[in-house]
């Protein structure tokens, strides 16, 4: 008899990329929760605060404007400009609004640059740790992710020279991602100086610079890479409303590239979907032009997390972390309290411990492309992390 099999239908593309980690951490908190049991979820890289209020009335009057048809596909221009003027004052880059495209989110943006750029067995170097998303997107393209690592002992950062010598003749693009998320790690001025300088050295490589946390930083303002000499020509800039104006429902995010890839990644944005929602660019324009006392003001209440979620783990023995220097995340390197064999042979099964048992959600490393270390989130309420982390002592004690 012959059997009717959805499954054996799926196409390779979607087969070869794994459901998040992320999402299915975050997925199982909720169900926990809903069936009543106490969990308190540190997974999700979701701001805890309000849209601020002035981007909220801006969406209400563009919409009553009647802004609730397509927009173009690329983005209003009033909005490529207002980002074409955000990008040079505040990151010393010079982009014609025609080199800027509006996504749904970063993680569009990501899509687009490399679909836009990538063809089956191109390479992609990822600097582990590194967001999960790019390497299921880079798959999806038909691209070989070429995952170079680091820890807590290189301060989460790939050195330039070991970049270098994993460039091959396929190599196509370079992902850099300063704020990192999962590590926190920023990446200087001069150690992005010293990767351009391999860059410069290779007329087939772009770099795709993803900025999405660059105003949730705790020191020096991080270094945009496409201001680095002869790199604004070979650079995807990637950035968002998500993190820094708390709009991740919204879905907007935007790349800024040289003119033939901005217009690549429009068709690929055409062909996929349409111009991003029409009265949320309308908002954003609000968030750019609205000042940045919300986002300092977030920032801040980050930085005290920061220190909360730190103290807390420096006092847990086995537990090695360095303080991120951006970010929400704080990414300890467990490796020491794995024991083979047992309940805890790995951070995966750690993590599955730690929410069934305890009641805490946190990633396990290995969605990052590290298996030494699991992310805590602390864009969750001081309440929750306080408890969280009380959770996390007891249990591992
Ligand atoms: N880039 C990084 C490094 C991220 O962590 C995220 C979200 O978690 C994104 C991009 C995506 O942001 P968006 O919500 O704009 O798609």
């Amino acid at each position: 008899m012959n059997r009717f099999d959805a499954t054996a239908l799926l196409s390779q593309r979607t087969a070869a990329v794994e459901e998040a980690a992320i999402i299915r951490m975050a997925q199982r908190a909720r169900d926990l929760k809903e069936q009543g049991r106490d969990v308190i979820s540190l997974t999700l890289g979701e701001p805890d605060f309000d849209t601020p209020a002035h981007i909220q009335a801006a969406a209400a009057d563009a919409m009553r404007k009647g802004f609730t048809h397509y927009a173009p596909v690329a983005g209003i221009p009033a909005l490529r400009t207002a980002i074409a003027k955000k990008l040079e004052e505040e990151n010393g880059l010079i982009y014609t609004p025609a080199q800027i495209v509006l996504a749904n989110g970063a993680k569009q943006a990501i899509t687009n640059t490399v679909f836009a750029t990538i063809d089956d067995g191109d390479e992609a170097i990822l600097l582990a740790p590194f967001w999960a998303a790019y390497e299921g997107i880079l798959r999806m393209a038909g691209g070989v992710p070429v995952v170079l690592r680091s820890g807590v002992s290189d301060g989460f950062k790939v050195p330039a020279a070991r970049i270098s010598e994993a460039i091959t003749a396929k190599t196509k693009l370079l992902f850099i991602n300063s704020p990192n998320n999962p590590s926190g790690a920023v990446y200087t001025r001069g150690d992005l100086e010293d990767i351009a300088a391999v860059v410069r050295r290779h007329p087939r490589m772009l770099v795709i610079s993803d900025e999405i946390y660059e105003y949730i930083t705790f020191g020096e303002k991080p270094a945009s890479f496409a201001s680095l000499p002869a790199m604004r020509e070979r650079t995807i800039t990637v950035n968002g409303f998500s993190k820094a104006f708390a709009m991740t429902g919204w879905r907007l995010g935007y790349a800024a590239a040289p003119g033939p890839v901005a217009m690549a990644m429009a068709k690929v944005q055409g062909t996929f979907t349409a111009g991003a929602n029409a009265f949320v660019q309308h908002a954003a324009i609000a968030a750019l032009q609205g000042g940045r006392a919300d986002v300092n003001r977030m920032r801040d209440t980050y930085r005290q997390r920061r220190a909360l979620v730190v103290e807390a783990l420096r006092k847990i023995e086995g537990v090695n972390v360095q303080e991120p220097a951006g970010t929400f995340y704080a990414f300890p390197d467990v490796s020491q309290l794995l024991k083979r064999g047992s309940k805890l042979a790995d951070v995966d099964r750690l993590c599955d411990w730690l929410l069934e048992e305890h009641g805490l959600a946190l990633v396990p490393g290995t969605a990052f492309g590290d298996e030494r270390c699991v992310r805590i989130s602390f864009a969750a309420s001081a309440s929750d992390l306080t408890r969280g982390l009380q959770r996390l002592s007891a249990a591992l004690r």
